[in-house]
């Protein structure tokens, strides 16, 4: 556990570099390491080989995503999202303290928000459909342990609720390229109504690949416009990771 706290410890770094809240693109990305992609010669199935950190990718036995089926019916305890746009004012004791976090609540563990991004296609697969994109919301609990909300897009009706964001995407077009939004918006309303999900331990599914990730796939797809779903492909697509050997894990799925 000690060696998963130091791998994570860069995140805290990622949460002032992410201005533009939902980043697109990579999971998250540690410094002074490989270079990889999607396609080509450092492609998913060369990152295993470019970097001794990365091995994981090729050795791992719990490695994301998976296409999701055949998952074990259970009765699972909600998970609870702490998710509301007002910012939290708090005498700390020492001081007035403002606490913009965002929560998860899962099985009793809480986990803090640290960015959300999104894939297209989708990383995930459900009965080998793959679905049109992907957001992940990446949260981390006091221990560094990792919980991803994964959230499965389907082209339909235009979403208004990431109107806001996707308005923003073309001043993104280049790596490295930042812009920031003003953001109230209560985030609940960026997830589907239905709150069942599938769970399954994993990883990263980008370089290095760490295990130990849970992940928290939910059911029920979003819709997005195929116009919203072009501007998105127009910054990155095809920037998923084909989907990994089970290796005898099991996948659970709300039952109630
Ligand atoms: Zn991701």
């Amino acid at each position: 556990m000690r060696s998963k706290i130091r791998n994570f410890s860069f995140l805290a770094f990622f949460l002032g570099f992410c201005a533009f809240y939902g980043v697109v693109g990579h999971e998250l990305s540690a410094a002074e390491t490989a270079h990889w992609t999607y396609e080509g010669d450092h492609g998913p199935a060369h990152w295993g080989g470019l970097d001794t950190a990365y091995k994981a990718c090729d050795s791992g036995t719990s490695q994301s995503p998976i296409d999701i089926t055949g998952a074990t019916a259970e009765s699972l305890t909600d998970i609870t999202f702490n998710y509301d746009p007002n910012l939290g004012i708090i005498n700390n004791g020492h001081a007035v303290q403002m606490d913009p976090t965002r929560t998860i609540v899962v099985d009793g563990t809480t986990y803090t928000l640290l960015q959300y991004h999104f894939h297209s296609p989708s990383e995930h697969t459900v009965n080998g459909k793959q679905y049109d994109a992907e957001a992940h919301f990446v949260h981390k609990d006091s221990s560094g342990n990792l919980a991803v909300v994964g959230v499965l897009i389907e082209n339909g009706d235009t979403n208004s609720k990431y109107s806001k964001m996707w308005g923003k995407l073309s001043k993104i077009k280049n790596s490295g390229d930042e812009t920031s939004i003003p953001f109230n918006t209560d985030m609940t309303s960026l997830l589907p109504h239905g709150k069942k999900t599938y769970r399954y331990d994993g990883s990263l599914t980008t370089p290095p690949c760490t295990e130990g990730v849970k992940w928290l796939v939910m059911v029920e797809p979003i819709q997005m416009s195929s116009k919203q779903i072009k501007q998105l492909q127009a910054v990155h697509k095809d920037n998923f990771r084909p989907v990994q050997a089970l290796h005898g894990r099991t996948i659970k799925e709300d039952n109630d």
